[in-house]
């Protein structure tokens, strides 16, 4: 067995048989680098069983439109035909996992279930379902964090500084070279799909269309590559100005699994001679920041909303509750970039045309909201609202979690008190202005959003 068993949580056993092995593929889209399909193989080469790979669309009850399931159909298709050259099948289906797996389970006789480990609670909520209708064995596999969230921490850490040198204690144990995924010996018929027509099939008529981003795997792999050989040795310095091409835009391609932080962690370890300094800086966001979002996404079932904040940033805005805000705005006029500031409106133009708001401008964008809006419930719900209609790492743990943090301190601590935020950081024009030429920026997005 080729998997760290720790990676790996035993959810049910059931009945043997010879039937093929099936991996659900969800938040991990992609062939290579995937412990969970490692894992599917590993399985069916012991029993001498068959391998397949299931994928079920489901049209997504929170804010994803055309332009996530473009890019998730495009990265699918690349994944369908990686597989067949592997003998292993890729099965799109259509519709939600309860009410379509089970029976897909039981056609095929599936003798076993591996699926991804997702912390949030719709996802969460979907596989449960699904469990209650089976009795097949089912393997759940981390193939998202390097260390496995449970692995990480059994509970919810209070900030990076907690999570971080437990993270780094583990990162030898897990920060292994993947091994290659087998050919498998028994060929199956396998059918291709045009994701053009599926996304046609799906008819979804609300939300923005989609952008031009390459998709899949290969692009994201590309991506990495540009980056490490490009604006990595910049990273350091730069990454906190948005007129600056200094970010690696792995985002979208790592929330779609279309590339794992696993590959993009060892990659960069070998260039860390270009600058240690950025790699470090990097390797700091890629892993800590990142696997804290899961943790606190999966310890947490608050994640969406002022619940889930801190005690001490709670109380902080309550009691700035009745504080005068120098300004209200609908969620209409925000998604519509209309409000008095032309930075914060120059931030949601970039978000609305690209899916991609530059990670500076995400701390900026959410703060305000909190600032021009009645209360932090109304932020934190308008501000999960945009993000996840628009952007196309959106509905992400990192996206919740970067949000609760802008607005109300999580993993975060207090600073120097004043009107609506309390002891919130707050962050201002003014210091945009220090820091960046906000100037170009709004130019920059003012026209490309006219
Ligand atoms: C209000 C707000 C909303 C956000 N929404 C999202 C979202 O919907 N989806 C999303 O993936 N990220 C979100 N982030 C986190 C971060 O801003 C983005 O991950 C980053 O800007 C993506 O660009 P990049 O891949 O070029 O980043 P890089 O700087 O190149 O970082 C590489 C990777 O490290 C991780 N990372 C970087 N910064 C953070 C961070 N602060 N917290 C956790 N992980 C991080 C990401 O996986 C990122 O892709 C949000 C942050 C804030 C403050």
């Amino acid at each position: 067995m080729r998997v760290n068993p720790l990676r790996i949580m035993k959810l049910k056993s059931g009945p043997e048989s010879a039937g093929p092995v099936v991996y659900w593929m969800s938040r991990d889209q992609r062939i290579d680098d995937n412990w969970a399909l490692i894992h599917a193989q590993d399985l069916a080469l012991a029993g001498g069983r068959s391998l397949r790979i299931v994928f079920c669309l489901a049209k997504d009850s929170s804010q994803a439109g055309p332009r996530q399931y473009d890019f998730l159909l495009k990265g699918l298709a690349q994944c369908s035909r990686k597989a067949r050259s592997k003998n292993i099948p890729l099965d799109l289906i259509q519709g939600e996992p309860r009410e379509i797996l089970p029976q897909y389970l039981e056609k095929i006789k599936a003798s076993f279930l591996v699926m991804d480990f997702d912390p949030l609670k719709i996802n969460k909520s979907r596989q449960s379902g699904v469990l209650d209708l089976t009795n097949i064995s089912t393997h759940l596999v981390d193939a998202h964090n390097i260390v496995p969230c449970w692995a990480a921490s059994d509970k919810q850490e209070y900030a990076a500084r907690t999570i971080r040198p437990k993270i780094h204690k583990k990162l030898d144990e897990f920060l292994e070279p993947f091994p290659g995924l087998d050919a498998h010996p028994q060929e199956i018929q396998a059918a291709l799909f045009d994701p053009g027509q599926v996304i046609r099939d799906l008819n979804l008529k609300h939300g923005p269309p989609p952008v031009d981003r390459p998709a899949g795997p290969d692009e994201a792999l590309r991506a990495l590559d540009g980056f490490i050989s490009g604006k990595l040795p910049a990273y350091g310095e730069q990454r906190n100005d948005p007129n600056k091409d200094a970010l690696s835009g792995l985002s979208a391609y790592l929330h779609f699994g279309q590339i794992c932080s696993q590959t993009a962690a060892l990659k960069i370890q070998k260039h860390r001679n270009i600058s240690p300094e950025s790699t470090d800086s990097f390797l700091e966001e890629l892993i800590v920041r990142k696997e804290l979002s899961d943790n606190y996404c999966h310890y947490n079932k608050n994640y969406d909303n002022f619940e889930g904040l801190p005690e001490w940033g709670k109380k902080t805005l309550i009691r700035h509750l009745k504080d005068q805000r120098p300004y209200l705005y609908s969620l209409d006029e925000f998604e519509q970039g209309r409000t008095h500031d032309p930075l914060w409106n120059a931030a949601q133009a970039e978000m609305v045309a690209t899916g991609r708001m530059h990670g500076y401008m995400r701390m900026y964008w959410a703060k305000k909201m909190l600032e021009w809006t009645a209360d932090p419930c109304q932020a934190i719900e308008m501000a999960i609202c945009l993000n996840d209609k628009y952007e196309l790492d959106g509905r992400d743990p990192n996206g919740y979690t970067g949000i609760l943090w802008s607005v109300g301190g999580l993993h975060d601590r207090p600073w120097k008190e004043r009107q609506v935020f309390g002891t919130i950081r707050y962050m201002s024009f003014g210091g945009c202005k220090r820091k960046f030429d906000v100037h170009a920026y709004i130019k920059k997005w003012t026209d490309t959003g006219r």
